[in-house]
């Protein structure tokens, strides 16, 4: 199907730096391979949500001349879809009912090496057996990649006891169903990836290319979060949105000084791009 990248904002507030930066970054990727690139709604985790963010994520992306090239997916209608992935991975045993809670688990850090409660039939989460060998990978921009998951997390929950499927499993079933072929995201989800790779593993899916970018901090250093309300972009400044996002993705001003519109930007900003890619490792 050739190159299928997709940009894939949780709603839970308006789009920042960071975001404009990981949406400017797939879109350039994703154009200048000649593929097409998708927006995807992940709002699978619904309590935190807020309501209306979805739209003027869509609005602000709209402004900045990017447009999903398929209807946008959202992953509160994909239940289904998740449901029988779980219900795959429980049948083949790679999967399987826990109801330790954070506490339980406090004393290994947070991390499952094994249930130390019995599972609760009336509530439990679901968990990913980890297993034994690490995940390699080569990171587009990182290089190459190992990590063990039982060092990362252990067995990882899927589904959880309120009943909502996890982000690591939503997001890899979405990517296969979409067939997306090349993920460039944030640094803050490089952890995610290993996980992802072995529920991709367990499910028999592919696994897309990697390409992880670095993270555009505040003026304190600290990441900024949707959640937080840090930095919102202004819908009514599009093209001073992707100025920014140009920079904080390594390109130099000078190469996109003449732009006056949105679209003469994303022009020029293509060019350079193509020429001498600004975010894969050479
Ligand atoms: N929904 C995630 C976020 O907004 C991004 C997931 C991804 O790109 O895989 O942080």
């Amino acid at each position: 199907m050739g190159y299928r990248g997709r940009f894939a904002p949780s709603p839970t507030g308006p789009l920042h730096r960071g975001s404009a930066c990981a949406a400017l970054g797939s879109w350039l990727d994703a154009r200048a391979h000649g593929g097409s690139w998708l927006i995807r709604i992940e709002d699978v985790d619904r309590p935190r949500t807020v309501a209306g963010a979805a739209e003027s994520q869509l609005q602000m992306l709209a402004a900045m001349g990017m447009l999903s090239d398929e209807p946008v997916l959202r992953q509160s209608e994909r239940d289904d879809a998740y449901q029988r992935a779980l219900d795959q991975l429980v049948d083949q045993g790679l999967a399987f009912a826990c109801s330790c809670s954070r506490t339980d688990l406090a004393l290994y850090h947070g991390r499952h090496p094994r249930c130390v409660r019995a599972a609760d039939p009336r509530q439990h989460a679901w968990r990913l057996r980890a297993g034994e060998s690490p995940i390699e990978f080569a990171d587009r921009r990182l290089g190459a990649q190992r990590w063990s998951l039982a060092d990362l997390c252990g067995d990882f929950v899927i589904r959880r006891n309120d009943g909502l499927f996890a982000y690591q499993l939503a997001v890899v079933v979405d990517d296969a169903a979409q067939s997306i072929s090349h993920v460039v995201r944030g640094a803050d989800l490089l952890d995610s990836t290993p996980r992802q790779i072995a529920l991709q593993r367990a499910l028999g899916l592919p696994t897309p290319r990697y390409l992880h970018l670095d993270l555009v901090r505040d003026g304190h250093g600290a990441k900024l979060s949707k959640s937080e309300g840090a930095d919102a972009l202004d819908p009514a400044q599009p093209l001073a949105a992707l100025q920014h996002a140009w920079l904080d993705l390594g390109g130099h001003a000078e190469a996109v000084r003449h732009a006056a519109t949105v679209g003469d930007f994303l022009q020029c900003a293509l060019r350079t791009h193509a020429e001498s890619s600004l975010i894969e490792r050479r």
